[in-house]
């Protein structure tokens, strides 16, 4: 049998140097890498291959990676090893960086095992001394309570929010798009680019080094993993987060903790920092980062997934009457990233507002809605437009009428036409009359002029072809 050792001594653990490559690894063999004093006590465990091979398949392959079990010896040393050729003494989190995945797992492992060893020496009810009863498990020797390893929880999230354009935007006079940031060097054209995101940071008061990390907590009894990440934000940062969602977990023997990371989506709230535990906070985009933690935690993992990948969009542009209401009634769906106003499918260039209310331009009051097609699909979004229009009425919804106020449905994806059509043939059946909404690709999209934009926002009192109370149930409505 391969019998890997894990010795150990008050936090560091004891690596083999390669002579020739210098690569660090467990050492391994029937003794032990040094003499053991008559009183140190070996634990022995046996690991199974379905808990060698759990890990990430791409990591990278070492001594371990082939067996199919092994024997891990585990023992406190009394004194660090020094001066012995070949071998070195570590702190168990730097070897992270030098030892590979399985093997640093063991060695968190072990590290766990150890540090319990040394509390649970006396039976937690009655005062006796403990036993060993199997590998991982104590029982009182005189009460006969079954003591356990039980891990302290800590959640870890990453929240996002699409990026808000501030500052002034201009049209683009090339483009007639709305356009945020310098004109003059190219800006960024809203309706032209894929939403990015940015990333919540916090510097908490007990991090050692100048990094930023993300917002994180221990979970509290009786409380669940999802609420746990709710407050914790909450708590720590004053905003409010949706869409939470499990990313990964990581074993964090330091001394015994298990890290569960989420990502979640901002939702609301005024950035608030909590001053008794973070010195300094806030939103991040990709070209801003400060200093982030290193490669040993989940926390980086959760931020590189970030920058690795950014979070895809999809849009659809949706002709439901008055622009104004159909803008709000959509940026009020979860899921949904971006809306804009403006004019689709006319037969002029750089419509202005005044041009199209002439109904000469063949344009129609579009809104841009883009979405995370992760968060919400594009059928549930067009059965939401069904529910903001009437769909048998031509060239009128409300008291609005003309060719600018017809109902459409432009989509820029061919891949999404069969979802469109499925939809409409399924709306058709609640009506006798045909349906007079148009089902065409994009030909054309001009952004409406700023104080189009966001109109209701601006002017919650302003006038509305749709009722408040649609606004209320598409806050409500069940995405899932
Ligand atoms: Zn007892």
């Amino acid at each position: 049998m391969n019998t890997v050792w894990a010795c150990l001594c008050a936090g560091d653990i004891l690596l083999r140097k390669g002579a020739e490559d210098g690569a660090f690894s467990l050492p391994t063999g029937d003794e032990p890498p040094v003499p053991l004093k008559p009183w140190n006590v070996v634990t022995k465990l046996e690991i199974k291959d379905d808990r060698l091979k759990m890990k990430d398949s791409q990591a990278q392959p070492s001594l371990i990676s082939n067996l199919s079990s092994l024997i891990l010896s585990v023992v406190r040393l009394d004194r660090p090893v020094v001066d012995v050729e070949g071998l070195e003494m570590m702190g168990l989190r730097a070897s992270f960086q030098v030892l590979s995945q399985e093997e640093y797992t063991l060695a968190g492992k072990a590290a766990e095992l150890i540090y319990w060893d040394q509390n649970t020496k006396y039976c937690g009810c009655c005062g006796a001394p403990t036993k060993w009863m199997t590998d991982i498990s104590k029982k009182c020797s005189e009460c006969g309570k079954e003591w356990w390893p039980s891990v302290g929880t800590a959640i870890i999230v990453r929240v996002t929010r699409p990026i808000v354009s501030t500052g002034s935007a201009v049209i683009n006079p090339a483009s007639g798009r709305r356009v945020v940031g310098d004109p003059a060097s190219g800006g960024r054209v809203v309706g032209d680019s894929v939403a990015d995101t940015e990333i919540l940071l916090v510097r908490a008061k007990n991090f050692r080094r100048p990094h930023h990390g993300l917002v994180a907590g221990f979970l509290e009894t009786g409380e669940s993993l999802v609420d746990a990440v709710r407050r914790e934000v909450r708590e720590e940062t004053g905003i409010e987060i949706k869409n939470i969602r499990y990313f990964d977990s990581q074993p964090w023997p330091y001394p015994f903790g298990l890290m569960v990371g989420f990502t979640a989506d901002y939702a609301g709230g005024e950035l608030r920092l909590q001053k008794e535990e973070l010195s300094e906070g806030g939103w991040f985009t990709r070209d801003n980062m400060p200093q982030i933690p290193d490669k040993a935690s989940i926390a980086r993992r959760l931020i590189d997934d970030w920058l690795e990948s950014p979070r895809p969009t999809k849009d659809i542009y949706l002709a439901g009457g008055c622009f104004w209401g159909t803008e709000h009634y959509f940026k009020q769906i979860e899921g949904v990233v971006l809306t804009e106003v403006g004019f689709a499918n006319g037969h002029t260039e750089n419509p202005t507002y005044k041009e199209v209310y002439t109904d000469t331009t063949g344009f129609a009051e579009t809104v841009l809605v883009r979405f995370y097609p992760d968060v919400v699909s594009l059928e549930f979004l067009l059965r939401m437009f069904f529910k903001a229009i009437d769909p048998t009425s031509l060239n009128k919804q409300g008291h609005d009428e003309g060719t600018r106020y017809r109902t459409g449905v432009y989509y820029t994806d061919p891949a999404d036409l069969p979802v469109i059509e499925k939809v409409f043939a399924e709306e058709q059946k609640s009506y006798e009359q045909p349906l007079a909404v148009e089902k065409l690709p994009l030909q054309n999209f001009y952004t409406a002029e700023e104080y189009h934009q966001d109109y209701l926002d601006k002017n919650p009192d302003g006038y509305c072809h749709l009722p408040l109370s649609l606004f209320e149930f598409a806050r409500k409505a069940n995405i899932r």
